[in-house]
């Protein structure tokens, strides 16, 4: 296993990648991605402190719904990269076991990497956006070949491929770049259906960051997301070469979607568990403020509240249907429930807006206003703010100014906007989670169900 210093220092590898119009040459003293490697490492160091018999928890394949469910805390807890990392490996696990019998020239080269990656103990990302150019028309009728990565050369021993993917978590900060079709592709569009797995440092490979991290001097004022930042990367694929042993799919059509659809389900997993937990963090933070306020009695209030408390229920509960209704695919992995993932991601994303505005209902304009830590530091205006944003004896000013900060950072700043779109957007929008939902649920048993009960049935 690596430790977090051997990871940092993996990273200095000769990779293209850029913020703000600079090309970054040192990533973990870098002002705005270093906090990011940094909790990346922390991850690896943790990781370490959990390992059984020397192997990362990360090797872990669950093949029952206990162990699936230890896996979903143990990849929360690690961070981001860990997540990325560990929905990459399962992806391709359960895509081996969906392209067994279409594409069977694969299942070797798929799983010599999944091992190769566990034994190296690498950090994967996910490239499954590409640009998509006009989303009316699908690769071929694109004004720009590249709007989707596509192969542009055939050689004996691999293939060059060119295009971008866009909005990718942490792939500046990771070592391998898990490329595969954003979609289904239909006969003709062979070149589009292309799956690889390509190192960060590839030569051709350059990839553009942002970040909503603190940019503030003093993080203390920003308790969620000075921990919890995590770069994107619109990461451009200038003509590289993948190697055949690389390739996992390449001009099967029929198999094109399915990788993104085993990684939704992962990904949509993921999401379904931070959720979880973020909408118990703000039925807490409604509650504490609420009380801190000295409204935590009042019925409007508490109404809000109640209504926060189902949310947050609700979203739970589908996390454990996803568990407990979790299968087992063909190599013994085993796969959480598309049906309570998707409805339970569903959920979450379609009502968390509410949920904020609740909270921000509840809590005040001190969410936005209240002063910095370093204001309670300052002798001339330390007593003053501690005695205004105090309510009563009990409440000390500089509690309710942590949990507004606490609300501001989570909700209302640039990592609350940040979650804001993310929530909708990430493992595919509201439209793919209603796709995938309506196609597992059981349509027929409800429709016979409602003949039943219109004594419709013969
Ligand atoms: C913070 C963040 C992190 C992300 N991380 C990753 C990552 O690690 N890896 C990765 O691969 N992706 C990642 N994504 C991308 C995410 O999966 C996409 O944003 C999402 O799938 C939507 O694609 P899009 O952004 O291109 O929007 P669009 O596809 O343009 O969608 C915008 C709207 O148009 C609708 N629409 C699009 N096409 C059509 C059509 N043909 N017909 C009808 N309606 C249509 C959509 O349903 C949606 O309502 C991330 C996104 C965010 C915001």
């Amino acid at each position: 296993m690596l430790t977090g210093a051997e990871y940092m220092a993996s990273l200095d590898d000769g990779r293209a990648t850029y913020f703000e119009g600079e090309r970054v040459h040192d990533l973990p003293s870098h002002p705005q991605m270093g906090p990011s490697v940094r909790r990346a490492a922390e991850g690896y160091d943790w990781l370490a402190s959990q390992a059984v018999g020397g192997d990362s928890p990360l090797t872990t394949v669950p093949s029952s719904p206990q162990e699936l469910r230890d896996m979903v805390d143990v990849v929360h807890h690690a961070g981001m990269m860990a997540h990325v990392t560990y929905t990459s490996i399962m992806t391709l696990a359960t895509a081996a076991g969906r392209i067994k019998d279409a594409a069977p020239q694969y299942i070797e080269q798929i799983q010599a990497f999944i091992k190769d990656a566990q034994s190296r103990d690498i950090r994967i990302t996910q490239c499954i956006t590409d640009a998509k150019g006009d989303r009316s028309r699908p690769p071929l009728k694109q004004d720009d070949p590249d709007s989707y990565v596509h192969v542009v050369d055939r050689q004996a021993d691999g293939v060059v491929i060119r295009g971008a993917k866009l909005h990718i978590t942490g792939a500046s900060i990771g070592h391998e770049l898990l490329t595969i079709p954003t979609k289904a592709m239909k006969a003709g569009e062979e070149d589009y259906a292309i799956a690889v797995m390509v190192p960060v440092n590839a030569p051709g490979v350059k990839i553009v960051n942002t970040t909503y991290a603190p940019r503030h001097a003093d993080t203390r004022d920003f308790p969620v997301s000075a921990s919890n930042a995590c770069p994107e990367g619109f990461v451009i694929f200038e003509d590289v070469f993948v190697p055949n042993e690389r390739i996992f799919l390449n001009g099967e059509v029929s198999q094109a979607a399915v990788f993104a659809h085993s990684l939704g389900l992962w990904e949509r997993l993921g999401g379904l568990s931070g959720m979880a937990d973020g909408a118990d963090t703000m039925v807490g933070l409604a509650q504490l403020i609420a009380e801190a306020n000295g409204l935590g009695g009042e019925a409007h209030i508490k109404e809000k509240i109640s209504e926060m408390i189902i949310h947050a229920t609700v979203i739970r509960a589908c996390l454990e249907a996803a568990i407990a209704h979790s299968e087992v695919g063909p190599f013994g992995a085993s796969f959480p429930s598309e049906l309570y993932t998707n409805a339970g991601k569903y959920t979450g994303a379609a009502n968390y807006h509410l949920m904020v505005r609740h909270l921000h209902d509840i809590g005040g304009g001190a969410i936005l206003t209240a002063p910095s830590v370093s204001d309670f530091e300052n002798p001339e205006t330390g007593a003053l703010v501690r005695k205004y944003m105090g309510t009563r004896s009990d409440v000390d000013g500089e509690y309710r100014t942590r949990l507004f900060h606490a609300i501001r950072d989570m909700t209302a700043d640039a990592y609350g906007g940040w979650q804001a779109v993310t929530n909708i957007q990430s493992g595919g929008g509201l439209y793919a989670q209603r796709i995938v939902t309506r196609r597992h649920y059981d349509l027929d048993a409800a429709k016979q169900r409602a003949l039943a009960v219109a004594g419709l049935l013969g």
